[in-house]
């Protein structure tokens, strides 16, 4: 079930599989699209695996772009290659929501487009996979499906401390557009940095929501990066969205899709957006590792009228980190940027909180074990004392890196 990358600070970590595992794969499961979930994938088929890789269609059309521009920009610290990934495309297996096939069943996760939660019935036990959740309905997905029976559990804790709490969307959502006003207001630039896939999308609904109904001023919406491929992916996959989504797409002089706001730069150096006077800007990478971000951050970021917007998690280590913990200054190429923009965060979350995490898990019934995953250690070991509380009778684990545990 996934094998994906991990991207924060300067090295890349690989998940640490052995080749003769690799061998003996019969299935893959690939929950949802992000790269620290499907980054390492391709890698499985080069070193000689040839089963069948189990995921949605969303997933399957945004692997597609997100891995090809992984090798683009990684090259040869890539370890894999293009044919690697046409070789796992070639081997993709796609599946609907609550529809059995060999004993792999997906629901929604409500993470991202197409996110999964996966049930696998192997050797005569149920295993639940959480995979990234979101126990919260956004603009575009519904809340995760709540309500299994298991005998293990395997469940992310990215959000898994008792003090981890989201606020409601409606509060997020108005501290984003008053920030996002005082800053046109005076003068200034809205850069956000975004995720490919995930909360882009969804502010992006946001903002247009409001300019729509006048709470926001007309200002136009800069796409830079994949968030524009990645959004075209989207509407093709309608079925996957909200109910009230698709009717919208269908009546079409409501698409939220395409919107009179959104634009794409026109110039290699950016020059039309910065010229302008006024603009709201989404560019990748989320955590200013790398993209189209960091030119802007180079030129917007030593006016202090301007206001940088965080609306995802930032790794350990990452220049996003740095700076929502108080560096003002970047490193970017060779040059050392002043930041002197406002720089802050809105306080949206593709993941589920403490409190849905919990909930979640209260949801299934007869497990016997329980293992955490995907989170700082701390953060997992918070969650599985509390989770500990709730399922009594199960082995809680917080599994190493490299242990092996046999049901
Ligand atoms: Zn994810
Ligand atoms: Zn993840």
């Amino acid at each position: 079930m996934d094998a994906g990358v991990k991207i924060s600070g300067d090295e890349e970590e690989f998940p640490l599989l052995e080749t003769r595992h690799i061998a003996e794969l019969d299935r893959i499961v690939l929950s949802h699209a992000h790269l620290d979930h499907s980054g390492y994938l391709p890698y499985l088929y080069k070193q000689g695996c040839d089963a069948p890789a189990i995921m949605t269609k969303p997933t399957r059309d945004l692997i597609q772009v997100l891995l090809a521009d992984y090798i683009r920009i990684n090259q040869a610290a890539s370890p894999y290659d293009e044919k690697d990934v046409v070789h796992l495309l070639k081997k993709t297996q796609m599946m609907e929501y609550e529809n059995p096939l060999d004993g792999v069943q997906m629901y929604n996760a409500g993470h991202i487009l197409g996110a999964a939660v996966t049930e696998l019935e192997t050797g005569g036990k149920k295993i639940l996979y959480s995979g990234d959740i979101n126990d919260r309905e956004t603009r575009l997905l519904n809340a995760v499906k709540t309500g299994y029976t298991a005998d293990a559990m395997i469940i992310e804790s990215t959000y898994g401390d008792p003090l981890d709490r989201h606020p409601s969307l409606k509060d997020a959502a108005n501290q984003l557009i008053q920030l996002i006003q005082a800053t046109l207001e005076r003068g200034g630039k809205v850069v956000i940095p975004t995720f490919a896939i995930g909360r882009g999308q969804e502010i992006l609904f946001l903002l247009e929501n409001y300019m729509r109904s006048g709470l926001l001023q007309d200002t136009p919406i800069y796409l830079d990066g994949m968030i524009g491929k990645v959004l075209r992916i989207y509407r093709h996959n309608a079925l996957f969205l909200k109910k009230e989504v698709q009717h919208r797409i269908l009546s079409s002089e409501d698409d939220p899709f395409k919107s009179s706001h959104y634009r794409v730069p026109q110039t290699k150096d950016r020059s039309d957006v910065l010229q302008q006077e006024k603009a709201i800007i989404l560019a990748t990478s989320g955590m200013l590792n790398g993209g189209p971000i960091l030119h802007y951050l180079k030129h917007l970021g030593p006016d202090e009228r301007n206001t940088l917007i965080f609306t995802g998690y930032q790794g350990a280590g990452t220049r996003g980190r740095q700076l929502l913990e108080g560096a003002r200054e970047l490193q970017l190429d060779d040059a050392l940027v002043p930041i002197n923009m406002q720089v802050t965060e809105a306080k949206f979350s593709g993941h589920a909180d403490f409190q849905g995490l919990t909930t979640f898990a209260k949801s299934v019934r007869g497990l016997k074990d329980i293992f955490i995953v995907h989170g700082e250690k701390a953060k997992s070991e918070s969650l599985g004392n509390a989770l500990g509380k709730i399922h009594k009778s199960a082995r809680i684990h917080v599994p190493a890196l490299g242990e092996e545990i046999r049901l």
